[in-house]
Protein backbone atom coordinates (compact mmCIF):
# COMPACT_ATOMS: atom_id res chain seq x y z
CA UNK A 1 0.00 0.00 0.00
CA UNK A 2 1.04 3.46 -0.92
CA UNK A 3 1.39 6.08 1.71
CA UNK A 4 -0.66 9.15 -0.07
CA UNK A 5 -0.94 12.24 2.55
CA UNK A 6 -2.60 15.42 1.33
CA UNK A 7 1.07 16.51 0.53
CA UNK A 8 1.01 13.81 -2.26
CA UNK A 9 -1.82 15.75 -3.50
CA UNK A 10 0.11 19.32 -3.62
CA UNK A 11 0.88 19.24 -7.07
CA UNK A 12 -2.74 18.89 -7.64
CA UNK A 13 -3.77 21.90 -5.25
CA UNK A 14 -3.57 24.82 -8.21
CA UNK A 15 -5.50 22.88 -10.08
CA UNK A 16 -8.19 21.82 -7.79
CA UNK A 17 -8.64 25.84 -6.70
CA UNK A 18 -9.10 26.88 -10.21
CA UNK A 19 -11.38 24.01 -10.78
CA UNK A 20 -13.15 25.47 -7.69
CA UNK A 21 -12.66 28.91 -8.30
CA UNK A 22 -14.25 28.95 -11.79
CA UNK A 23 -17.38 26.53 -10.80
CA UNK A 24 -17.70 28.92 -7.88
CA UNK A 25 -17.99 31.74 -10.58
CA UNK A 26 -20.60 29.65 -12.86
CA UNK A 27 -23.17 28.93 -9.88
CA UNK A 28 -26.51 26.46 -11.27
CA UNK A 29 -29.36 25.39 -9.62
CA UNK A 30 -30.59 21.88 -8.91
CA UNK A 31 -30.61 20.04 -12.57
CA UNK A 32 -29.84 23.00 -14.39
CA UNK A 33 -25.97 21.85 -14.00
CA UNK A 34 -25.14 21.64 -17.21
CA UNK A 35 -21.87 23.95 -17.47
CA UNK A 36 -20.48 22.15 -13.96
CA UNK A 37 -21.18 18.62 -16.00
CA UNK A 38 -19.81 19.18 -19.08
CA UNK A 39 -16.82 20.44 -17.21
CA UNK A 40 -16.56 17.05 -14.68
CA UNK A 41 -17.56 14.98 -17.57
CA UNK A 42 -14.33 16.66 -20.11
CA UNK A 43 -12.18 16.31 -17.52
CA UNK A 44 -12.82 12.78 -16.70
CA UNK A 45 -13.07 11.68 -19.83
CA UNK A 46 -9.45 13.55 -20.67
CA UNK A 47 -8.37 11.18 -17.70
CA UNK A 48 -9.38 8.11 -19.42
CA UNK A 49 -11.94 7.23 -17.53
CA UNK A 50 -15.11 5.41 -18.27
CA UNK A 51 -18.15 8.33 -18.30
CA UNK A 52 -21.58 8.17 -18.47
CA UNK A 53 -23.67 11.42 -18.63
CA UNK A 54 -27.23 12.48 -18.22
CA UNK A 55 -27.44 10.00 -15.00
CA UNK A 56 -30.60 11.52 -13.15
CA UNK A 57 -31.25 14.24 -15.22
CA UNK A 58 -27.61 16.35 -14.85
CA UNK A 59 -25.16 13.98 -13.32
CA UNK A 60 -22.05 12.27 -14.07
CA UNK A 61 -20.66 9.27 -13.15
CA UNK A 62 -16.63 8.25 -14.32
CA UNK A 63 -15.80 4.72 -13.43
CA UNK A 64 -11.93 4.06 -13.51
CA UNK A 65 -10.51 0.48 -13.14
CA UNK A 66 -7.20 -0.91 -12.46
CA UNK A 67 -5.97 -4.46 -12.35
CA UNK A 68 -8.81 -7.35 -12.62
CA UNK A 69 -10.81 -6.97 -9.43
CA UNK A 70 -14.51 -6.55 -9.80
CA UNK A 71 -14.96 -4.95 -6.44
CA UNK A 72 -15.68 -1.78 -6.50
CA UNK A 73 -16.60 1.03 -4.29
CA UNK A 74 -18.24 4.81 -5.10
CA UNK A 75 -17.37 7.85 -4.14
CA UNK A 76 -19.81 11.27 -4.12
CA UNK A 77 -19.60 14.88 -4.80
CA UNK A 78 -22.76 17.21 -5.22
CA UNK A 79 -22.53 20.04 -8.10
CA UNK A 80 -25.88 22.24 -7.19
CA UNK A 81 -25.54 26.21 -6.30
CA UNK A 82 -28.32 27.73 -4.22
CA UNK A 83 -30.62 30.89 -5.20
CA UNK A 84 -28.90 33.53 -3.16
CA UNK A 85 -27.42 36.90 -4.42
CA UNK A 86 -23.90 36.49 -3.54
CA UNK A 87 -22.61 39.42 -1.01
CA UNK A 88 -18.34 38.43 -2.17
CA UNK A 89 -16.49 40.89 -4.02
CA UNK A 90 -13.62 38.60 -4.78
CA UNK A 91 -12.62 37.96 -8.21
CA UNK A 92 -14.12 34.48 -8.34
CA UNK A 93 -17.47 36.08 -6.93
CA UNK A 94 -20.88 34.48 -8.89
CA UNK A 95 -21.65 35.82 -12.35
CA UNK A 96 -24.88 34.72 -12.62
CA UNK A 97 -27.32 37.24 -10.41
CA UNK A 98 -29.02 35.77 -7.32
CA UNK A 99 -27.10 32.33 -7.60
CA UNK A 100 -24.18 31.73 -5.83
CA UNK A 101 -22.07 28.35 -4.10
CA UNK A 102 -23.01 29.05 -0.93
CA UNK A 103 -22.85 25.43 0.43
CA UNK A 104 -19.81 24.40 -0.87
CA UNK A 105 -20.10 22.09 -4.11
CA UNK A 106 -18.18 23.48 -6.06
CA UNK A 107 -15.07 22.64 -3.16
CA UNK A 108 -16.88 18.53 -2.94
CA UNK A 109 -16.70 18.35 -6.70
CA UNK A 110 -13.33 19.97 -7.00
CA UNK A 111 -11.64 17.83 -4.34
CA UNK A 112 -13.34 14.80 -6.14
CA UNK A 113 -11.91 15.86 -8.97
CA UNK A 114 -8.50 15.90 -7.89
CA UNK A 115 -9.01 12.39 -6.51
CA UNK A 116 -9.97 11.08 -9.88
CA UNK A 117 -6.88 12.47 -11.84
CA UNK A 118 -4.41 11.22 -8.48
CA UNK A 119 -5.67 7.94 -9.06
CA UNK A 120 -6.17 7.93 -12.43
CA UNK A 121 -2.49 8.74 -13.11
CA UNK A 122 -1.09 6.51 -10.68
CA UNK A 123 -3.71 3.48 -10.51
CA UNK A 124 -2.57 2.19 -7.05
CA UNK A 125 -4.96 0.07 -6.39
CA UNK A 126 -6.80 -3.00 -7.77
CA UNK A 127 -10.80 -2.48 -8.95
CA UNK A 128 -12.72 -0.26 -9.44
CA UNK A 129 -14.44 3.27 -8.48
CA UNK A 130 -17.13 5.20 -9.97
CA UNK A 131 -16.84 8.64 -9.07
CA UNK A 132 -20.31 10.29 -8.65
CA UNK A 133 -21.06 13.32 -9.20
CA UNK A 134 -24.61 14.12 -8.28
CA UNK A 135 -27.48 16.71 -9.55
CA UNK A 136 -29.85 19.02 -6.99
CA UNK A 137 -28.75 18.12 -3.81
CA UNK A 138 -30.72 21.38 -1.80
CA UNK A 139 -33.76 20.21 -1.67
CA UNK A 140 -34.78 18.98 -5.37
CA UNK A 141 -33.80 14.90 -4.78
CA UNK A 142 -30.89 14.99 -6.64
CA UNK A 143 -29.80 11.72 -5.01
CA UNK A 144 -33.14 9.67 -5.44
CA UNK A 145 -33.50 10.64 -9.36
CA UNK A 146 -29.79 8.98 -9.30
CA UNK A 147 -30.39 6.14 -7.39
CA UNK A 148 -34.26 6.16 -9.22
CA UNK A 149 -32.36 5.95 -12.64
CA UNK A 150 -30.79 2.95 -11.86
CA UNK A 151 -27.43 4.23 -10.34
CA UNK A 152 -26.40 1.09 -8.16
CA UNK A 153 -27.61 -1.08 -10.59
CA UNK A 154 -25.32 0.37 -13.64
CA UNK A 155 -22.65 1.00 -11.39
CA UNK A 156 -22.52 -1.52 -8.36
CA UNK A 157 -20.38 -0.44 -5.57
CA UNK A 158 -20.07 -2.75 -2.17
CA UNK A 159 -19.39 0.54 -0.35
CA UNK A 160 -20.00 4.70 -1.05
CA UNK A 161 -18.57 7.65 0.54
CA UNK A 162 -19.22 11.52 0.80
CA UNK A 163 -18.04 14.19 2.44
CA UNK A 164 -19.48 18.00 3.09
CA UNK A 165 -17.47 20.96 4.65
CA UNK A 166 -18.05 22.31 7.94
CA UNK A 167 -16.97 25.67 8.63
CA UNK A 168 -17.10 25.04 12.20
CA UNK A 169 -14.63 22.99 12.34
CA UNK A 170 -11.07 23.85 11.35
CA UNK A 171 -9.13 22.91 8.43
CA UNK A 172 -7.01 19.79 8.69
CA UNK A 173 -9.90 17.88 11.11
CA UNK A 174 -12.71 15.56 9.97
CA UNK A 175 -15.74 14.65 12.16
CA UNK A 176 -17.23 11.04 11.63
CA UNK A 177 -20.23 9.48 13.49
CA UNK A 178 -21.30 6.08 13.35
CA UNK A 179 -25.46 5.53 12.96
CA UNK A 180 -27.42 8.17 12.17
CA UNK A 181 -25.96 11.76 11.80
CA UNK A 182 -28.37 14.26 9.97
CA UNK A 183 -31.90 14.38 10.43
CA UNK A 184 -34.74 13.32 7.80
CA UNK A 185 -36.91 15.52 6.68
CA UNK A 186 -40.21 16.73 5.51
CA UNK A 187 -42.93 19.43 4.84
CA UNK A 188 -46.63 19.29 5.02
CA UNK A 189 -49.57 21.43 4.58
CA UNK A 190 -53.12 21.27 6.83
CA UNK A 191 -55.87 21.98 4.93
CA UNK A 192 -58.87 23.42 7.04
CA UNK A 193 -62.40 23.61 5.96
CA UNK A 194 -65.20 25.26 7.87
CA UNK A 195 -68.56 27.35 6.92
CA UNK A 196 -67.71 31.10 6.46
CA UNK A 197 -70.02 33.64 7.69
CA UNK A 198 -70.33 37.17 9.17
CA UNK A 199 -67.95 37.76 12.12
CA UNK A 200 -70.67 38.92 13.91
CA UNK A 201 -72.71 35.38 13.58
CA UNK A 202 -70.14 33.03 14.54
CA UNK A 203 -73.40 30.73 15.09
CA UNK A 204 -73.95 30.39 11.60
CA UNK A 205 -70.92 29.16 10.64
CA UNK A 206 -67.59 26.94 11.47
CA UNK A 207 -64.94 29.05 11.90
CA UNK A 208 -61.93 27.64 9.95
CA UNK A 209 -58.99 29.91 11.80
CA UNK A 210 -60.00 28.68 14.94
CA UNK A 211 -60.13 25.25 14.07
CA UNK A 212 -56.53 26.08 12.26
CA UNK A 213 -55.21 27.53 15.81
CA UNK A 214 -56.41 24.60 17.57
CA UNK A 215 -54.50 22.14 15.30
CA UNK A 216 -51.27 23.94 15.57
CA UNK A 217 -51.54 23.84 20.06
CA UNK A 218 -52.36 20.31 19.59
CA UNK A 219 -49.76 19.42 17.21
CA UNK A 220 -47.22 20.03 19.92
CA UNK A 221 -47.98 17.45 22.20
CA UNK A 222 -46.72 14.91 19.20
CA UNK A 223 -43.10 15.04 20.16
CA UNK A 224 -43.86 15.96 23.69
CA UNK A 225 -46.35 12.87 24.27
CA UNK A 226 -46.04 10.51 21.24
CA UNK A 227 -42.20 10.17 20.30
CA UNK A 228 -39.92 9.03 22.88
CA UNK A 229 -38.11 10.68 25.26
CA UNK A 230 -34.81 9.06 23.72
CA UNK A 231 -35.52 9.29 20.20
CA UNK A 232 -35.33 12.49 18.64
CA UNK A 233 -38.03 15.16 16.64
CA UNK A 234 -38.95 18.70 15.38
CA UNK A 235 -42.14 19.88 14.87
CA UNK A 236 -42.51 23.49 13.12
CA UNK A 237 -45.57 24.87 12.33
CA UNK A 238 -44.05 27.61 10.03
CA UNK A 239 -47.15 28.93 8.19
CA UNK A 240 -50.61 29.93 9.31
CA UNK A 241 -52.84 31.09 6.69
CA UNK A 242 -56.65 32.49 6.83
CA UNK A 243 -59.10 35.07 6.31
CA UNK A 244 -58.44 38.67 4.85
CA UNK A 245 -61.41 40.56 5.72
CA UNK A 246 -62.46 41.85 9.56
CA UNK A 247 -65.67 40.87 9.72
CA UNK A 248 -65.53 37.60 8.33
CA UNK A 249 -64.94 34.38 10.16
CA UNK A 250 -63.03 32.28 7.14
CA UNK A 251 -64.40 29.38 5.49
CA UNK A 252 -61.11 27.64 4.99
CA UNK A 253 -57.37 28.19 7.05
CA UNK A 254 -54.18 26.18 5.89
CA UNK A 255 -51.02 25.48 8.06
CA UNK A 256 -48.06 24.71 6.84
CA UNK A 257 -44.22 23.32 8.41
CA UNK A 258 -41.98 20.89 8.63
CA UNK A 259 -40.49 17.67 10.20
CA UNK A 260 -37.07 16.47 11.43
CA UNK A 261 -36.48 12.90 13.04
CA UNK A 262 -33.50 10.21 12.95
CA UNK A 263 -35.14 7.28 11.31
CA UNK A 264 -37.88 6.58 9.30
CA UNK A 265 -39.56 4.52 12.09
CA UNK A 266 -40.25 8.02 14.19
CA UNK A 267 -40.90 9.88 10.65
CA UNK A 268 -43.74 7.83 10.77
CA UNK A 269 -45.23 7.83 13.59
CA UNK A 270 -44.99 11.57 13.59
CA UNK A 271 -47.26 11.95 10.38
CA UNK A 272 -49.38 8.76 11.75
CA UNK A 273 -50.02 11.19 14.80
CA UNK A 274 -50.38 14.51 13.10
CA UNK A 275 -52.83 13.09 10.96
CA UNK A 276 -55.17 11.97 13.66
CA UNK A 277 -54.42 15.11 15.63
CA UNK A 278 -55.47 17.41 13.06
CA UNK A 279 -58.39 15.41 11.95
CA UNK A 280 -60.08 15.04 15.44
CA UNK A 281 -59.12 18.27 16.39
CA UNK A 282 -60.99 20.00 13.66
CA UNK A 283 -64.23 17.36 14.02
CA UNK A 284 -64.15 18.65 17.59
CA UNK A 285 -64.55 21.61 16.45
CA UNK A 286 -67.20 21.00 13.48
CA UNK A 287 -64.57 21.52 11.11
CA UNK A 288 -62.24 19.03 8.81
CA UNK A 289 -58.67 18.65 8.06
CA UNK A 290 -56.79 17.24 5.64
CA UNK A 291 -53.14 16.42 5.70
CA UNK A 292 -50.52 16.54 3.12
CA UNK A 293 -47.21 15.32 4.12
CA UNK A 294 -44.35 15.25 1.86
CA UNK A 295 -41.04 13.35 2.95
CA UNK A 296 -38.39 14.87 1.31
CA UNK A 297 -34.81 13.38 2.87
CA UNK A 298 -34.19 10.13 4.26
CA UNK A 299 -32.27 10.30 7.49
CA UNK A 300 -28.36 10.08 7.06
CA UNK A 301 -27.48 6.95 8.84
CA UNK A 302 -23.85 5.85 8.65
CA UNK A 303 -23.30 1.91 8.50
CA UNK A 304 -21.14 1.58 11.52
CA UNK A 305 -18.69 -0.84 9.88
CA UNK A 306 -17.81 1.64 6.85
CA UNK A 307 -17.83 4.43 9.42
CA UNK A 308 -15.06 3.02 11.25
CA UNK A 309 -12.92 2.47 8.53
CA UNK A 310 -13.51 6.10 7.09
CA UNK A 311 -12.51 7.10 10.54
CA UNK A 312 -9.44 5.00 10.11
CA UNK A 313 -8.46 6.57 6.84
CA UNK A 314 -9.24 10.58 8.14
CA UNK A 315 -6.69 9.05 11.38
CA UNK A 316 -4.05 7.95 8.95
CA UNK A 317 -3.74 11.39 7.59
CA UNK A 318 -4.27 13.79 10.03
CA UNK A 319 -4.11 11.78 13.62
CA UNK A 320 -6.51 10.46 16.27
CA UNK A 321 -6.33 14.03 18.12
CA UNK A 322 -8.06 15.93 15.08
CA UNK A 323 -10.46 13.94 14.01
CA UNK A 324 -13.99 14.06 16.21
CA UNK A 325 -15.59 11.01 16.79
CA UNK A 326 -18.74 11.74 18.66
CA UNK A 327 -19.86 14.82 17.07
CA UNK A 328 -23.03 16.21 17.65
CA UNK A 329 -26.59 15.29 15.50
CA UNK A 330 -27.31 17.44 13.31
CA UNK A 331 -30.85 18.79 12.18
CA UNK A 332 -30.26 19.69 8.96
CA UNK A 333 -31.19 17.47 6.18
CA UNK A 334 -28.79 15.90 3.18
CA UNK A 335 -29.76 13.81 0.54
CA UNK A 336 -27.17 11.29 0.38
CA UNK A 337 -28.97 9.53 2.86
CA UNK A 338 -31.01 8.01 -0.40
CA UNK A 339 -28.07 6.35 -1.60
CA UNK A 340 -27.10 5.06 2.46
CA UNK A 341 -29.68 3.43 2.01
CA UNK A 342 -29.10 1.57 -0.34
CA UNK A 343 -25.93 0.69 -0.56
CA UNK A 344 -23.74 0.58 2.84
CA UNK A 345 -21.46 3.84 3.39
CA UNK A 346 -20.49 6.80 5.86
CA UNK A 347 -21.01 10.63 5.21
CA UNK A 348 -18.40 11.98 6.71
CA UNK A 349 -17.70 16.07 7.38
CA UNK A 350 -14.03 17.81 6.93
CA UNK A 351 -13.20 21.06 8.41
CA UNK A 352 -13.29 24.09 6.44
CA UNK A 353 -12.75 26.73 8.88
CA UNK A 354 -10.17 28.98 9.80
CA UNK A 355 -9.42 30.73 12.85
CA UNK A 356 -11.16 34.60 11.60
CA UNK A 357 -14.03 33.75 9.81
CA UNK A 358 -16.73 31.13 10.63
CA UNK A 359 -19.08 31.95 8.18
CA UNK A 360 -21.71 29.28 7.91
CA UNK A 361 -22.89 27.43 4.36
CA UNK A 362 -25.85 28.85 3.32
CA UNK A 363 -25.04 32.56 4.25
CA UNK A 364 -24.38 35.26 0.86
CA UNK A 365 -20.55 35.79 2.60
CA UNK A 366 -20.06 32.13 2.50
CA UNK A 367 -17.20 30.72 0.81
CA UNK A 368 -15.18 27.24 0.44
CA UNK A 369 -12.00 27.24 2.12
CA UNK A 370 -9.30 26.26 -0.95
CA UNK A 371 -6.71 25.18 2.15
CA UNK A 372 -9.06 22.47 2.43
CA UNK A 373 -8.98 20.66 -1.24
CA UNK A 374 -5.73 18.80 -0.77
CA UNK A 375 -7.20 16.69 2.52
CA UNK A 376 -10.81 16.45 0.99
CA UNK A 377 -9.25 14.52 -2.39
CA UNK A 378 -6.26 12.94 0.02
CA UNK A 379 -9.07 11.40 1.81
CA UNK A 380 -11.14 9.90 -1.48
CA UNK A 381 -7.51 8.64 -2.76
CA UNK A 382 -6.34 7.12 0.24
CA UNK A 383 -9.16 5.39 0.92
CA UNK A 384 -9.31 3.99 -2.33
CA UNK A 385 -6.11 2.95 -2.24
CA UNK A 386 -6.26 1.43 0.81
CA UNK A 387 -9.48 -0.78 0.43
CA UNK A 388 -8.56 -1.52 -2.80
CA UNK A 389 -4.99 -2.51 -2.21
CA UNK A 390 -3.40 -4.96 -4.88
CA UNK A 391 -3.17 -8.53 -3.41
ZN1 LIG B 1 -26.70 23.31 1.47
ZN1 LIG C 1 -24.41 21.25 0.95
Amino acid sequence: MTTILPDTLAPLHADMRSWRRDIHAHPELGFQESRTAALVADKLQALGLQVTRGVGKTGVVGTLRAGKSNRAIGFRADMDALPIAEANTFEHRSRHAGVMHACGHDGHTAMLLGAAHHLARTKHFDGVVHFIFQPAEEGLGGAKAMVDDGLFERFPCEAIFGMHNRPSLAVGRFAVKSGPMMAGGAFFDIAVAGKGTHGARPETGVDAALAAAQIAVALQTIVARNVAPVDTAVLSVTQIHAGDAYNVIPQTARLGGTVRAFSREVMALVEASMRRVAEHTAAALGATATLDFRALFAPTVNDPKEAEYAALICTELVGADKVVRNPPLIMASEDFSFMLERVPGCYINIGNGSSESGCEVHNPAYDFNDDALPLGAAFFARLAERRLAPA
